[in-house]
């Protein structure tokens, strides 16, 4: 069997679900350790039987719904490589609508602290350390297990002006005063169904799902921030699609201004970001 019939194989065990062909060159090129070009350069390339036997076990593992992501143990976000697995949410492309906006805000020269508050795979935190080399980022997350997979990102991209530190929101900050805080935290609600029934269920419920109208870590992080936050600071978080009047609301109960939302790639409300105001 060639390559190529290794992907048509796959296209067919994944026939349910939407990037069938594309998932199953991504597992292809993953256990033949060929990037998808070469699977039609050399499309008659031969696999061996144990190329085939650990396609066909990843073939089905991601029939039963298993993210391409994790299976691979990898994924792309700004144009960069993460390692991920099943203790980091996998980074989203929406995601980089927060990456877009904090670049706006952010002077591309100056010593400014940031902070990313449940880094997960840490995927923010190294995109930002990379574009703003003079910045000191400050990641936190509550997860150890998410903290390892963040310092083999952090190690990978030699992101050196990054520090990982564990603690809830900003309970690891200590008494350190920010430029700039960001955050992607869970924002689902927790009775939302696509938690059971879609492929987000091999993913931590603790990184997705943030109460009944999904906005309690969100509500956490918006209370605490002005005292974290230097004169003239920035917060900006991800939020749901339906969440942005209300997130409004709430950076306007604490305070800020300039309170503004951004939208994503899919036209949906995203990312949300208000400065400190300095009385
Ligand atoms: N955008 C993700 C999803 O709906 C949720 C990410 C999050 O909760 N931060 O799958």
């Amino acid at each position: 069997m060639t390559v190529l019939d290794l992907v048509k194989v796959g296209k067919n065990l994944l026939r349910r679900s939407t990037n069938s062909w594309l998932d199953s060159e991504l597992l292809v090129s993953h256990v033949c350790d060929c990037d998808r070009v070469a699977i039609y350069r050399d499309p008659d390339t031969l696999v061996t039987p144990r190329q085939y036997r650990h396609f066909i076990e990843l073939a089905n593992a991601r029939a039963r719904g298993q993210p391409v992501a994790q299976l691979l143990g990898l994924t792309y976000f700004w144009s960069l490589s993460f390692v991920v697995d099943a203790n980091v949410l996998i980074p989203r492309p929406e995601t980089e609508t927060l990456i877009e906006t904090a670049l706006e805000l952010i002077p591309s020269t100056g010593h400014y602290a940031i902070a990313d508050l449940g880094t997960g795979s840490g995927a923010i935190a190294v995109a930002l350390a990379l574009e703003r080399a003079q910045a000191m980022v400050i990641a936190t997350d509550v997860s150890s297990l998410a903290l390892d997979v963040a310092e083999r990102n952090r190690c990978f991209h030699k992101a050196s002006q990054l520090f990982l530190l564990r603690g809830d929101w900003m309970a690891a900050l200590g008494t350190k005063k920010l430029d700039f805080i960001v955050s992607n935290p869970p924002y689902v609600e927790s009775n939302d169904s696509l938690l059971q029934d879609s492929d987000i269920r091999f993913e931590p419920r603790q990184a997705l799902a943030s109460g009944k109208d999904g906005l309690d870590d969100l509500r956490a992080i918006i209370k605490q921030a002005p005292e974290r936050l230097k004169p003239d600071g920035f917060l900006l978080v991800e939020h749901g699609y339906n969440q942005g009047l209300r997130v409004r609301q709430l950076f306007a109960e604490r305070g800020f201004q300039k309170i503004t939302t951004r939208r994503d790639l899919g036209k949906l409300e995203r990312v949300t970001f208000g400065q400190r105001v300095c009385q």
